[in-house]
């Protein structure tokens, strides 16, 4: 029969155990001896609930009290000078500095960077590498923890992260070549072979998700020399495990690299299977991912044994293995939980557990096993009532997006006239100020959140608590003199969250959390069914701010590329289709704004970026569908009302080209840290309608001067006109305190006065 084998866990627990686990440690309430027992206690809960759902192979060193790329720095010993003193001598106090930072006994450190796990919201620590490194293998944790699972009984594979993804992920300081370090790091991992091989590992996971990438003829000679080298070993045998996309032009490489199996993901790239079948090399073992690892539907079980039965006939039963696209550590645990969701979505979701007994299920068919029939017929009945389903389908939705012509997605006008209009309207000065949204949402104001949901708190009281917080916070920016004011969004929880809670099509879950770094976990909204808008979400908040002021208060949006980004979408539409549904609702949302007297309205696109495709060739397609459904929310508006935007990234120099097409009257961007080195792309680019480049970073508690931030707006004003200014943080001030977010409010509106006043002169 074939071997189910799983190629990762989700390890936080499903109450989140690892993080409570790990906080209580770092606040000092528990030992390490206490942190090192809990995580043991979840590896082997974990492996037990595979082994009991069906699995035949279970993942071990998938667990990791952090990050996985972190465990692999820290395991090869590429740990930066500045940690390695603590490092030497308290081990986990290093590691957790090379992740978190650490100030105090005789320390001061800042965390390594941290970065996109590829296209996922989960984030890793770039490793921080240079010229001259060297490796070791330090410490034992791939072996300890396949001896831990072989002494409890359990049939363990260890994950490694390959070598060459391991370098092609980090970051070298000095920017010498990091695939000039492979050399250097293969002894390393040739040693831990042997020692995996000592203690009874029949074969070793290793990943290279960089396979899924455009490599270059540079990253080729890596691979073939890493695997040549790891041949060598005459160890375990080698799953090399590639996932998140299709192979492409790297098939080739990979069908030359000698290991004894590899790992492709169906269900991103089923369209590989041919190819990869056609070129398999002989008496290579092929492990197809089969369930989506990626998002929380069950799978569509006869498609995925087509595909299964299609590769048996070529591989037989012995080099043939079943699992997931990729590990399951992006979906949440256990969906047999979920008994509260609407409708009938508990049966048409699998989370991790879930997914691991579909596996089960096709492996047994695979091997016409009558114990399958009843599964697959269930999955088959649980399919055809999702797709029949009134929930999901709603004519009416799909009739208003067949409706929308191209005139949809444009403004009447070009942007000199509207701003002409605008201005007439707002009647703003040169360098005008703003913020993003958000003002501090302080403990209190979580608290009265809290107990209104848990109804300690009635709604009546809880929103004369929000008025208030509101109110004083409209005068607080009339005071220091803000041009355009926010509400604050002291109502919401969630920038995605808010919304969701209020449009049909999504549901949440009581325990669907999914590691997003370290021990933060987010609980990802679920897109079941087509979007619509019942009533309006925001109204009542702006306008109720507007009515206590004279001067413009901006609308507060999150757009649909950031919705859809943030949470699990459908699987049965493309997600352009979604997004263009998310779109509607929210254009609805600014139509009422509008009416309701609001006249600046800022629809936020933080996630726009990250939802590139891996592969350059996929992204114009991105960009030209992510870019008109944010103009189908923006532009059924009056010349007159102007519309912002926000992102919180600076690396846009690349996709320029598709901010300036959002056709935004305004647009505010972090560049504050980089020092707006973000502006060298307007060098080139001549952005054509207003910016507000973030004068100073919100995500630290420092207080920046007025002189600073003249001097960011000055390096601004060499690229871009005064009139295109705009004045502002880099992001929202939600995680800020009220005093901090004082003072650097008024510096900053000191700031502007003065660049005024200069050109005034
Ligand atoms: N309007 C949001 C806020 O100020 C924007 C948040 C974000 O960019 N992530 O909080
Ligand atoms: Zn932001």
């Amino acid at each position: 029969m074939a071997t189910l084998s799983n190629l990762g866990f989700p390890r936080i627990g499903a109450k989140r155990e690892l993080k409570h686990a790990l906080e209580a440690f770092w606040r000092g309430d528990s030992t390490s001896r206490q942190l090192l027992d809990s995580s043991a206690q979840l590896r082997r809960r974990h492996w037990q609930l595979q082994r009991d759902a069906g699995a035949d192979v279970v993942p071990c060193n998938d667990f990791s009290l952090y990050d996985q790329v972190l465990d692999t720095a820290f395991l090869f010993d590429a740990i930066p000078e500045r940690y390695r003193a603590l490092a030497d001598t308290d081990p986990l106090a290093g590691y957790f500095a090379l992740a978190r930072g650490t100030q105090g006994g005789g320390h001061d450190l800042h965390a390594l960077e941290m970065t996109k796990w590829f296209d996922t919201n989960y984030h890793y620590l770039v490793p921080e590498l240079k010229k001259g490194q060297t490796f070791r293998l330090r410490g034992d944790k791939p072996v300890a923890e396949f001896l831990e699972a072989k002494a409890l009984g359990f049939n363990a594979r260890p994950v490694l992260l390959g070598p060459v993804s391991f370098l092609l992920l980090s970051k070298t300081v000095d920017s010498s070549d990091r695939l000039a370090l492979l050399g250097q790091l293969l002894p390393a991992y040739i040693r831990l072979l042997r020692q995996l091989d000592a203690a009874g590992a029949e074969w070793v996971q290793i990943d290279e998700p960089c396979l899924v990438l455009d490599q270059g003829a540079d990253d080729h000679a890596a691979y073939l020399k890493a695997y040549t080298a790891l041949a060598d070993v005459d160890g375990p045998k080698l799953m090399l495990t590639t996932y998140f996309g299709e192979l492409g032009a790297n098939l080739a490489l990979v069908n030359k690299l000698p290991v004894a199996g590899v790992h492709v993901d169906l269900v991103r790239a089923p369209g590989q299977l041919d190819a990869v079948l056609d070129s398999l090399p002989v008496s290579r073992v092929l492990s197809l991912g089969l369930v989506d690892g990626r998002n929380v539907w069950r799978a569509d079980l006869d498609h995925a044994l087509a595909l299964a039965r299609r590769a048996k006939e070529r591989t037989g039963d012995a080099r043939l293995h079943i699992a997931p696209s990729c590990s399951l550590l992006h979906v949440p645990l256990d969906a047999s939980v979920e008994t509260a969701l609407p409708g009938d979505l508990h049966g048409w979701l699998a989370f991790a557990r879930e997914k691991i007994g579909e596996l089960r299920t096709l492996a047994d068919a695979l091997a016409d096993q009558p114990s399958a029939h009843t599964a697959l017929k269930q999955a088959r009945e649980s399919l055809a009532n999702r797709r029949r389903s009134d929930k999901v389908h709603r004519p009416e939705v799909a009739a208003r997006i067949a409706s929308l012509d191209a005139g949809a997605s444009r403004r009447s006008s070009s942007h000199d006239e509207r701003r002409r209009l605008q201005q007439a309207k707002l009647g703003l000065p040169l360098y005008p100020t703003t913020t993003i949204g958000s003002f501090p949402q302080t403990h209190e104001v979580r608290d009265a959140r809290a107990r209104n949901r848990s109804g300690k708190f009635s709604d009546a009281d809880y929103d004369a608590f929000i008025a208030a917080e509101t109110e004083k916070c409209v005068r607080f920016q009339e005071e220091i003199g803000i041009d355009v004011l926010v509400h604050g969004e002291f109502e919401r929880n969630d920038m995605v969250e808010y919304f969701g809670e209020q449009l049909d099509g999504f549901a949440f879950t009581k325990l669907g959390w999914v590691q997003s770094y370290g021990s933060r976990c987010v609980k990802p909204p679920i897109i079941f069914g087509d979007v619509h808008r019942p009533r309006a979400m925001t109204v009542k908040w702006s306008s109720y701010a507007q009515s206590l002021t004279s001067r413009p208060m901006k609308g507060m949006l999150t757009g649909p590329v950031t919705v859809l980004q943030w949470s699990f979408v459908r699987d049965d539409q493309p997600r352009a289709a979604t997004c263009r549904q998310i779109a509607l609702a929210l254009r609805d949302e600014v139509l009422d704004l509008e009416s309701a007297g609001i006249g600046v309205i800022q629809i936020d696109e933080p996630a726009l970026r990250e939802g590139l495709p891996l592969r350059r060739a996929d992204w114009q397609g991105y960009l030209d569908w992510a870019v008109e459904c944010f103009r189908i929310t923006a532009s059924s508006v009056a010349d007159r009302t102007q519309i912002h935007t926000h992102m919180c990234y600076s690396e846009f120099n690349d996709i320029i080209d598709a901010v300036a097409a959002m056709d935004a009257d305004v647009i505010s961007i972090e560049t504050s840290r980089s020092r707006m080195e973000l502006l060298d792309a307007f060098v080139k680019f001549r952005y054509p309608n207003e910016i507000g480049p973030g004068v100073y970073d919100i995500h630290s508690p420092r207080i920046p001067d007025t002189e600073e931030m003249i001097s960011l707006l000055e390096k601004a004003g060499a690229v871009l006109k005064s009139e295109q200014l705009w004045v502002n943080p880099d992001c929202g001030l939600k995680t800020r305190g009220w005093p901090e977010t004082r003072s650097a409010l008024m510096a900053m509106v000191k700031a502007a006065r003065a660049m005024r006043q200069a050109i005034a002169a």
